[in-house]
């Protein structure tokens, strides 16, 4: 199953190069969405693999991982809690900061939106350097959670951030290329 679905968006994965800056291959992950099929199967993978780990809550990343996120939420009738980029969220937050390529970026989580009972799936369509999944995990960690996985759609295996989530944590994707 899953090596078909791997084959498929393999196939239908549309790359921009040069895009947002010069030398990076961007993944564009509306190539899936354009395809009710395609992401139809995507989201049921990660429902699947949710399901497995008994998860309770599932965590998008601002932006992208939104949009696979909410769906997995709704089909498995469990909650849904965005971790946003800063000043998005309106009450008392936690804060990362972490570096990028070039400066740094925030991420943020609502104080209240983990118990320490929870089972949590985060997602996001890609994982790069894992320096997004990692601040999202030590955001996460706060709040001591039974269980903390990740599923991306996409492995940019040469920047090994993936090597660096599986170090602590379980994680599942469902394509590897090279960035
Ligand atoms: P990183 O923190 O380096 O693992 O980067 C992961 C985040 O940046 C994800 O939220 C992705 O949506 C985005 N990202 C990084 N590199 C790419 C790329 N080549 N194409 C599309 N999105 C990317």
């Amino acid at each position: 199953m899953i090596n078909l679905l791997s084959k498929e968006l393999k196939k239908s994965l549309r790359v921009i190069k040069n895009f947002p800056n010069k030398g990076i291959n961007f993944q564009d992950i509306t190539s899936i969405t354009d395809d009710p099929k395609l992401f139809l199967k995507v989201v049921n993978s990660m429902s699947t693999y949710a399901k497995k780990n008994n998860i309770n809550k599932v965590i998008g990343i601002e932006a992208r991982g939104f949009i696979f996120a909410s769906a997995v939420a709704i089909k498995n009738q469990i909650a849904f809690v965005p971790i946003r980029k800063e000043n998005k969220l309106p009450g008392k937050v936690f804060k990362k900061k972490y570096k990028l390529e070039y400066g740094y970026d925030e991420i943020q989580i609502h104080q209240n939106a983990i118990k320490s009972k929870d089972r949590i799936l985060v997602i996001d369509d890609l994982i790069a350097t894992g320096g997004t999944a990692l601040a999202a995990a030590s955001l996460i960690k706060k709040f001591k959670p039974k269980q903390i996985n990740f599923f991306f759609i996409i492995n940019l295996y040469n920047l090994k951030g993936l090597k660096e989530i599986k170090k602590k944590f379980s994680s599942k994707t469902l394509i590897d290329i090279e960035g």
